[in-house]
């Protein structure tokens, strides 16, 4: 079975003092190992929502969330999670913040910090470990939070407007780092986004949500018939335009 996430009829609502907030409901999809998955929909629809219950850690109205045949209950050790800060410890050199998440767990194991100076060999840090966070680019940075995440052995990443801080050109830069990483690690990868390119430029699916409550509207397979893909090919194919079309107008019909 190579299936590793299920997401069966998820439904939430919110309780707040101005009454209830129904943001997500009857969310279904599966996805596969080593996928990379998109998530478009226009603000506040439940984006976020649905990744924090992905996650465990936000609870959930309705409905179930399995990963690799396990239900979910509580917090998932499971699952790796970015956010649009990188949230590196300013005080720490870059070695000790990727090794942060590590001690969180008490697993900080000779074998684990072995496979955590690897990576940043592997992806250009190493010299930097002894630097600090304020000592990086913005695009450096967040390769450093990609390998903290990944120093614990996530079956899956979650990406929540990841790279939407960044400028326009250091994005499409970091995209590419990210995305290769991601690739050669065979990382199942779920990013949320509000942009339409990137999304496409990425996913190997792209999962539109429908306006509050959020629903699946439709899922697109994006399929560029390339060998070595990248996020910078794939805008400059012109399958892209199409793409990008398609889901223009179907959030656009969303957003009325
Ligand atoms: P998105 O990430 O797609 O922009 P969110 O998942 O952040 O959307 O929010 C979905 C909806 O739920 C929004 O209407 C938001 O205001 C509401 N919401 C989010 N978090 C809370 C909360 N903790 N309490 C009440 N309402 C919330
Ligand atoms: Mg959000």
């Amino acid at each position: 079975m190579n299936e590793i996430l299920e997401v069966k009829n998820i439904g939430k609502k919110y309780q707040s003092k101005a009454g209830e907030v129904q943001a997500l409901k009857n969310v279904n999809f599966r996805v596969k190992k080593g996928e990379f998955v998109s998530i478009i929909g226009p603000s506040g629809c439940g984006k976020s929502t649905l990744l924090s219950i992905i996650a465990g850690l936000e609870e959930k109205t309705e409905g179930e969330i399995y990963i690799e045949g396990d239900k979910v209950e509580g917090i998932s050790s499971k699952i790796g999670y970015m956010l649009q800060r990188d949230c590196l410890l300013e005080w720490r050199n870059i070695l000790n913040n990727t090794l942060f998440g590590l001690e969180v767990k008490g697993i900080k194991t000779k074998e684990n910090i072995e496979y955590v100076k690897e990576l940043l060999k592997k992806y250009n840090l190493y010299d930097f470990a002894n630097k600090y966070p304020s000592e990086l680019s913005g695009g450096m940075r967040q390769r450093v939070a990609l390998i903290r995440t990944l120093a614990v052995n996530p079956k899956i990443l979650l990406l929540d407007e990841a790279f939407s801080a960044l400028d326009y050109q250091t994005r499409i830069m970091v995209t590419e780092d990210i995305y290769s990483i991601l690739r050669k690690e065979n990382i199942t990868t779920i990013m949320v986004t509000h942009d339409i390119s990137e999304a496409i430029s990425m996913a190997d699916r792209v999962l539109v949500l429908s306006k509050r409550p959020g629903t699946i509207k439709d899922i697109h397979k994006i399929d560029f018939e390339m060998e070595n893909r990248t996020p910078i090919n794939c805008r400059q194919s012109p399958k892209f335009s199409k793409y990008f079309d398609t889901l223009w107008k179907e959030l656009g019909v969303n957003e009325k």
